[in-house]
């Protein structure tokens, strides 16, 4: 419960204990320090949402996101500030494949979203046929083509320039292992801006990506993906370490955001509620939606448009010697048109050196992607049966796998459609009527942690300007706190 003094303050109540809300509690929390009170409510018995760790085969490992992106500034700055920079883990350089016509093939160095930079990698890759390699090369010599200004698919975005080969031999795959996504659905500016910016800007798409490349500015010790030393826990551990006397509430779910004269009530389903000057919903968009449904029915609506999709990963664990393929890559990502199941799959005891085991390899697949749902209807067993065909299949296992693990992650990835941008506009005009209510999280600006952690810097910053100036005029709300609701209503 909060004392006489909490109610002196303003008070932000954030909705969502994943690392979009504890990265927005803990940017709010150094902008405005004591001045505001800040509540962060989760429904789980933990914080840190999807990222979450478990034990596998004597290993901690983590199911659910295992890298971060060390290209976003934003994320570097937070592990600087929470002292975890000498925490980084980089993850082993060693490339990837892609699963193509029975065979693992080499990705090539230097794409982006599976945009080649090169064409001789391409060349050795042997992923695409010689006239999809020579489409490919058409790039380098056709003219500009104008962009249309509104938002394309990335296939309409790529196919022009580059042919059909690369979109589906390279792109889809990269980004359905990103995004669990098809690309030809997906929002080029939203999901991939930097290359939807490169394609308005330059005539070749080649020649535009290896100018990006020159003078991107370097990442710290030329690092991609990371991951931290005892894993991406340690993240969600010193953010939480780091709010301070901000009011941490597990095991309560919001149930509804309703307006209280100049501010908001935040109702849970325990029948309490809570008296907020500004919200901010950092939980996914279809729970955002629910809980807006009475107070901005518009805003509901955009935020059901954005679709997720289930997922689930298959850990198996084999013996060595049922391995006889040189591991020297981090796993491999599979077309859709393969009609597979598996639609990635990390060694992931090669990818972490953390993870690496003297008598083990242990193996992450990841199945479901937009439009495929067959892995649902299987259990356990089931599963592990398929993926291992398909390791069989891909990686020659000569033995059965002699441990498993199997995460399902339903409703886990956001979608961003085409439109995607036109839909935040509108989201953004819909809840202009409800000043100090917020939404962040991976269905708006970047699906990736890296990208959340980015967001929530963005409207922590909205926020405490919030706070210092139309609170600090008006002065904090004093309605009842932590009352049952009836009470408040009545
Ligand atoms: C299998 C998998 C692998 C991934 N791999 C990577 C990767 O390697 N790298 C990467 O960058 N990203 C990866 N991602 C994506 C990344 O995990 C997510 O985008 C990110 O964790 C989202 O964080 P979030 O805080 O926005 O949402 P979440 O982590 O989903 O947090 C939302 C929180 O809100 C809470 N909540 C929901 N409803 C309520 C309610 N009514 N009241 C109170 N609380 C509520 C939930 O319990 C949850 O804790 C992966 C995702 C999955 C599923």
């Amino acid at each position: 419960m909060l004392g006489t003094v909490a109610r002196s303050r303003p008070r932000v109540v954030i909705v969502g204990g994943g690392v979009s809300g504890l990265a927005t509690a803990f940017d709010l929390h150094r902008r405005v320090g004591a001045a505001a009170q800040l509540t962060l409510v989760e429904a789980g018995s933990r914080l840190g949402g999807k990222v979450v760790a478990g034990q596998f085969s004597g290993h901690l490992v983590d199911t659910g996101p295992d890298a971060i992106l060390m290209r976003v500034p934003a994320l570097t700055a937070l592990l600087d500030e929470l002292g975890l920079s000498d925490q980084i883990v980089p993850q082993a350089a060693l490339g990837a494949y892609i699963w193509s016509r029975g065979k693992l093939r080499r990705l090539p160095a230097g794409t982006m979203f599976g945009v080649p930079e090169r064409l001789i990698p391409l060349l050795s890759s042997r992923l695409l046929s010689p006239t999809g390699l020579a489409r490919a090369a058409l790039d380098l010599v056709l003219p500009r083509r104008a962009v249309p200004q509104q938002d394309l698919s990335i296939a309409e975005l790529i196919v022009p320039r580059l042919g059909r080969q690369v979109f589906d031999r390279l792109v889809d795959p990269l980004l359905g292992g990103v995004h669990a996504g098809r690309a030809a659905e997906l929002s080029a500016r939203s999901t991939v801006p930097e290359i939807e910016a490169l394609a308005r800007k330059n005539r070749s798409l080649y020649l535009g990506l290896r100018r990006l490349r020159r003078h991107a500015p370097p990442t710290t010790g030329g690092v991609v993906l990371a991951s931290l030393s005892g894993g991406l826990g340690r993240l969600v551990a010193a953010l939480e370490a780091r709010l301070g006397a901000a009011d941490l509430r597990l095991n309560s779910t919001v149930r509804r955001v309703v307006r209280d004269g100049g501010g908001y009530r935040v109702e849970l389903a325990d029948g309490t509620s809570i008296a907020a000057d500004a919200v901010v919903l950092a939980t996914q968009a279809f729970v955002s939606a629910r809980l807006l449904a009475d107070l901005a029915p518009d805003a509901t609506t955009l935020l059901e448009q954005i679709p997720y999709v289930d997922v689930a990963t298959v850990w198996l664990a084999y013996p060595r010697s049922a391995v006889s393929r040189p591991l020297d890559g981090s796993g491999f990502l599979v077309p859709p048109q393969e009609g597979k199941l598996l639609v990635g799959c990390t060694w992931a005891s090669v990818k972490w050196p953390d993870l690496a085991d003297d008598d083990l390899v242990l193996i992450r697949g990841m199945v479901g992607r937009r439009g495929d749902r067959r892995w649902l209807g299987m259990d356990d067993e089931a599963l592990v049966r398929a993926v291992h065909a398909e390791l069989v299949e891909s990686m020659g296992m000569t033995a059965s796998p002699v441990d498993q693990r199997i995460d399902r992650w339903p409703q886990a990835m956001p979608q961003y459609l085409v439109g995607h941008r036109e839909r935040l506009d509108a989201l953004d005009a819909a809840l202009r009527d409800q000043p100090g209510l917020y939404v962040t999280g991976a269905a708006y600006r970047g699906i990736g942690l890296a990208s959340c952690v980015a967001d929530a810097g963005r409207v922590g910053a909205i926020a405490a300007q919030q706070i210092t100036t139309d609170i600090a005029r008006k002065g904090p709300r004093l309605a009842a706190d932590d009352r049952p609701s009836s009470e408040v209503t009545s």
